[in-house]
């Protein structure tokens, strides 16, 4: 998208791309779909960005998710609005997105340079001159955008370069993490769960007494933990550095505490001579009812009839609480995006420019920017890149 908008009128514009293809990552968006915008109003988007939203404004409202969705279905990429505003190609296939900016770039007359990997940015007197490749080949150039991505997912070729790129710049950057990624909980019974994936349940996060996150929605259980799109985006507000982080599941967010009493004293009834953990089939999934059994601290061979109403308030707090402590996370390699990156104090988001370095620009996940899933992260690329581009442009 920089490429594209930094060509036209003459100019020489080379993407220079170390895989052998251009935008390796979209192919595995959105499932192989690729999510590439959310059309909320732009305020409503900005509350989806984690880091740095404020940053986003200009480039945002300069171009904007129906901006984007006019470029695409103007270089033959029709388009469709799914649930949640999330919008994706017609043909559901993510190769369409990478085709069309492909196409429009080469028509536009940018050249590619394939299996080419950027080492450095080259400067002379505070301004850049050029680009170093690992290669050896240098390649001179009036303005050079940095958009070498974050580090999650490091097989499409995203493996932090352009922070490394930029710190030799004297640019700051901050630490990263991987965000959107599963997380790992010190709960001894996620084996016996893995696989399980539970609906319309609430999760919470809190470091200490701090809630950082609270939402409902779908999650399940892995080997290590526990993933899903409400893990996903509790992941976005966690940090590596929290001691104290707990997550807190809610298995019946639609009850109170005592409309939930009420509810276990009429299945209690219902199934009195039944023992205990053989009455709980029509409160939870069939896996998970005998590790809420388990759980409770009643004694299991106790017929349903003769649950206290002491056991029944503590089985109704553990039923709105599960805690899970947090031990981590499933890590860059299958995180979606990357928290942290380039400083934005020292970019100027009306132009994506470098405040350090004459000529040098950036754009996307390389910035210290990062969102929620629901295609805000793709079109925080394509509206930096575009800024990028234009801006970068006018350099040359
Ligand atoms: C599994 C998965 C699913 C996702 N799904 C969605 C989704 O549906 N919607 C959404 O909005 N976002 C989604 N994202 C996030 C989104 O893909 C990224 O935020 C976006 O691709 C960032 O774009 P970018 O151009 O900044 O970086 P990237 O897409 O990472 O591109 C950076 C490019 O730079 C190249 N490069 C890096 N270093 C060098 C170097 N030194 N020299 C030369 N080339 C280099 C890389 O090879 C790569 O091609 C998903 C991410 C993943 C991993």
């Amino acid at each position: 998208m920089a490429a594209f908008y930094a060509s036209g009128h003459g100019r020489r514009v080379t993407v220079i791309e170390r895989n052998e293809k251009a935008g390796k990552k979209i192919y595995i968006t959105g499932k192989g779909r690729c999510n590439l915008t959310n059309l909320r109003p732009v305020p409503e988007f900005l509350d989806h960005v984690v880091t740095n939203p404020r940053f986003l404004y200009k480039a945002l409202y300069a171009f904007t998710p129906e901006d984007t969705i006019a470029f695409f279905e103007a270089n033959g990429c029709p388009l469709k609005v799914e649930r949640g505003e999330r919008v994706f190609p017609v043909s559901d296939h993510a190769s369409d997105v990478t085709r069309a900016l492909f196409d429009a770039a080469k028509k536009s007359g940018v050249n590619f340079i394939f299996n080419e990997r950027i080492k450095s940015v080259v400067t002379n007197e505070g301004g850049v001159t050029g680009v170093l490749l690992e290669s050896g080949r240098r390649i001179d150039a009036d303005a050079v955008i940095l958009a070498t991505g974050g580090r999650s997912y490091p097989s499409t070729g995203s493996t932090g370069d352009g922070y490394e790129i930029a710190k030799k710049l004297g640019h700051s950057v901050k630490d990263q993490q991987p965000s959107l990624v599963s997380m790992h909980v010190g709960w001894e019974y996620c084996r016996e769960l893995e696989g399980l994936s539970l609906k319309n349940v609430g999760l919470s996060l809190l470091d200490g007494n701090k809630k950082l996150f609270a939402d409902r929605g779908e999650m399940l259980f892995t080997h290590f933990g526990v993933s899903g799109p409400l893990v996903l985006s509790a992941s976005a507000r966690y940090n590596e550095s929290m001691k104290n982080a707990v997550l807190k599941l809610d298995l019946k967010p639609a009850l109170s505490h005592d409309e939930l009493m009420s509810r276990l004293l009429r299945d209690f009834d219902k199934y009195r001579n039944k023992v205990f953990r053989n009455s709980l089939d029509d409160l939870f999934p069939k896996r998970l009812a005998p590790v809420m059994a388990r759980l409770s601290g009643i004694d299991p061979a106790k017929r349903a009839g003769e649950v206290s109403k002491e056991e029944r308030s503590r089985f109704a707090q553990l039923i709105k609480g599960v805690n899970m402590t947090v031990t981590g996370t499933g890590g860059f390699a299958e995180a979606v995006i990357t928290r942290g990156g380039i400083d934005v104090k020292e970019i100027d988001p009306a132009t994506m420019g470098s405040r350090l370095v004459r000529g040098l620009y950036f754009a996307g996940e390389v910035i210290d920017v990062d969102a929620l899933t629901g295609g805000y992260n793709l079109q925080i690329a394509w509206s930096t890149g575009r800024l990028a581009g234009l801006s970068a442009a006018k350099d040359i």
